[in-house]
């Protein structure tokens, strides 16, 4: 399992005492965004927000750090970190969507298209991710379609902000056994045209359960 953790060398000297006694690591705004952009190019949201953006679906619509033709000319923490229903299903579906919220829960200063993340601040955990860029191919092209099928413009948009809503409520009620079944079964029913991907995902947990026998 590959480690998005890569530890600042441009440090401060405090970095050893918080490490022997805490299992702290020092790290940098930049390279903590660079963990984020990195482990979502190796699960292959961009293949995903390719089809977003081309059926009007960008979450950077309207924002004034994005410039035509390159895109974000100001990469921040918060941009990095948060993460639209498409792939937060992804990362809930591969049963990394806490492993995600966790590293992030780290990182001080998220606000809205903007950070006031410091220079430089203490993790504990570090970011373990996976490649899996066959799922979310299969997802994306699962996604062209179902927009391609359907006369409402914008329903992979309609379908993207339910399960959104969905994943979120599952974290509402964690202690509420009942609603956490019904919550599942609706992210379910709302992913279930995703056939492409529900094949993949198969191979995906399958692989793993060999991985660790
Ligand atoms: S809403 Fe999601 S899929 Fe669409 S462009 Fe943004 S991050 Fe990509
Ligand atoms: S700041 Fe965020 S919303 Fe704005 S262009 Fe950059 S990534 Fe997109």
């Amino acid at each position: 399992m590959p480690s998005f953790h890569s530890n600042d060398q441009s440090q401060p000297n405090s970095q050893s005492f918080y490490e022997s006694t805490c299992k702290m690591t020092n790290m940098s705004r930049q390279t903590v965004i660079k963990i984020g952009v990195d482990a979502l190019i190796e699960a292959g949201s961009d293949l995903i927000c390719k089809v977003c953006i081309m059926n009007g679906g960008s979450c950077c619509n309207g924002c004034r750090h994005l410039a035509d033709g390159i895109g974000c000319k100001e990469r921040n923490t918060s941009c990095t970190a948060w993460l639209c229903g498409f792939l937060k299903y992804l990362l809930y579906a591969t049963g990394l969507l806490k492993e995600w919220d966790h590293f992030w829960s780290q990182v001080p200063g998220q606000d809205y298209r903007e950070d006031f993340t410091p220079e430089y601040f203490f993790v504990e955990k570090p970011l373990q991710m996976k490649s899996f860029r066959n799922l979310s191919e299969a997802l994306a092209a699962d996604l062209q379609e179902l927009e391609s099928r359907h006369i409402a413009i914008g329903f992979i948009i309609t379908l993207r902000e339910k399960i959104d809503k969905n994943i979120d409520r599952l974290d509402q009620c964690k202690n509420d056994p009942k609603r956490r079944i019904k919550i599942e079964r609706n992210i379910k029913v709302l992913s279930s045209p995703f056939h492409r991907f529900q094949n993949e995902l198969r191979e995906y947990h399958h692989q793993l359960k060999n991985s660790h026998t």
